[in-house]
């Protein structure tokens, strides 16, 4: 079996089926984790965007729960495979933090963790003083903390799963682009600069990288820039007050700001991004300044670092898993949670490349369908973070007293 991209999603793909003795061909255009799986924030959030009565309301209930559950169940694969591979990721299980900018987006969360708690989930709402203490800003007026979630290194959990695959037989082959993808008599052939793969199945793994070597897929995504900075390591006197306990954080913004603390103690923040190759100065600026903003009293601590990635979003805000031909799989449109849910979606892929049936998946396998005016979706994405970030601007105004 073949598998393009050796990100989360492929990676995990072809180490669950290796481990279950299928011969697997990884090509990856660049090299492992060069894309989103290796330069990502390192959150390990559980879930995806859609509230779990909202997922039932969509699927009904019995598939509906069956999706909430599998979705939900991300972060526990991602740590077993951390355990059971020995993959040094700085790992580190504390949980998830989502902090409220306002009375209203408190209110939501309480909704969520409500529809959480009724499902059995270690989901708690936090006063403005336990986010205080949790996360060490004043900045916000209550969260909620999801204990299932968690941190780790992207790059090194990326390195960890293809070194897992390899070990159980998988052959990754980086700089090996595919180029072209047609059927063959067995199956499929894949056509790179150094050869020619043949395989009886091939699943597509290239989320927000997806080119024309599937372009139907590609225009089932949209691209969107995520922009990350990091700090010189936080004094040690101001270590224990920001982020004492290792949880990672997510605020409740339109356009969203995540931040946790590396295992070298540097502050990482990242937000919403610029179609740039290289980052404008204002992005940059903007987010020094979100830095600031969150935890005034690291003012003056020098920035060390940034960079920055494509992050896939659906029109429906939900990943999907499609079988786009016979014998040709693709997992995809993680909207900014892939960490959890490209491992898993991963293991769906292989569990459907070995035949389980669709329906006992636990996840829909959909049809695909192409985003409207794709061709459009750069400008409009431009447009729509323009129209955010004035949105959250002016509801932080009306806010201020
Ligand atoms: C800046 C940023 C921050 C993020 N933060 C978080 C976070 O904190 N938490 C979270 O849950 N999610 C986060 N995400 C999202 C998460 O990183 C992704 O959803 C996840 O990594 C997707 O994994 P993937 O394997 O599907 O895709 P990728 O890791 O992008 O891998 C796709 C691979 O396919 C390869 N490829 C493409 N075309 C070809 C071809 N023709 N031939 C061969 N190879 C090809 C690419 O080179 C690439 O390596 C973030 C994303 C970004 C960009």
């Amino acid at each position: 079996m073949a598998v393009i991209g050796a990100g989360y999603t492929g990676l995990s793909a072809a180490l669950h089926l290796a481990e279950r003795g299928r011969e697997v061909v990884v090509l990856e255009a660049a090299d492992i984790g060069a894309r989103a799986s290796g330069t990502n924030g390192g959150q390990v959030i559980p879930g995806v965007k859609h509230d779990p009565d909202t997922l039932e309301r969509i699927f009904g209930h019995d598939d509906g729960s069956r999706l909430v559950a599998t979705a939900a169940a991300g972060p526990d694969l991602v740590f077993e495979l951390i355990a059971q591979h020995r993959i040094e990721c700085d790992a580190v299980r504390t949980g998830w933090i989502q902090p409220a900018e306002s009375d209203e987006a408190l209110a939501e969360l309480a909704g969520r963790v409500e529809q959480w708690r009724r499902r059995g989930a270690a989901v708690e709402l936090l006063s403005r003083e336990a986010v205080q203490r949790l996360t060490g800003s004043q900045h916000y007026r209550g969260g909620l903390l999801d204990r299932r979630g968690g941190t780790l290194q992207p790059l090194s959990y990326v390195r960890g799963l293809a070194a897992a695959a390899l070990r159980v037989g998988a052959r990754i082959f980086t700089e090996s682009p595919a180029l072209e993808l047609t059927r063959s008599a067995h199956g499929w052939s894949i056509e790179t600069p150094r050869g020619r793969v043949r395989a009886p199945l091939v699943i597509a793994a290239t989320n927000a990288y997806t080119g024309p070597v599937c372009d139907a897929l590609r225009r089932t995504v949209i691209p969107v820039p995520s922009f990350q900075v990091a700090t010189a390591p936080i004094p040690t006197a101001l270590r224990p007050q920001i982020l004492p306990c290792g949880q990672a954080a997510s605020d409740t913004r339109r356009l969203l700001r995540y931040f946790r603390v590396d295992g070298s103690g540097r502050l990482v923040l990242g937000s919403r991004g610029t179609f740039a190759q290289a980052p404008d100065v204002r992005s940059v600026q903007r987010h020094y300044r979100a830095v600031r903003e969150i935890y005034p009293q690291l003012e003056g601590l020098p920035f060390e670092y940034h960079w920055g990635g494509l992050v896939a979003m659906t029109s429906d805000h939900l990943p999907h898993l499609h079988e786009l031909a016979p014998g040709l799989l693709a997992g995809l449109g993680y909207n900014g949670r892939g960490v959890a849910m490209a491992t898993m979606m991963g293991r769906l892929l292989a569990r459907l490349a070995l035949g389980v049936p669709a329906a006992e998946l636990g996840f829909p396998v959909t049809a695909m369908r192409p985003v409207p005016l794709h061709a459009l979706s750069g400008i409009a994405v431009r447009a729509a973070i323009q129209y955010l970030r004035l949105a959250d601007a002016v509801e932080r105004a009306r806010r201020s007293p």
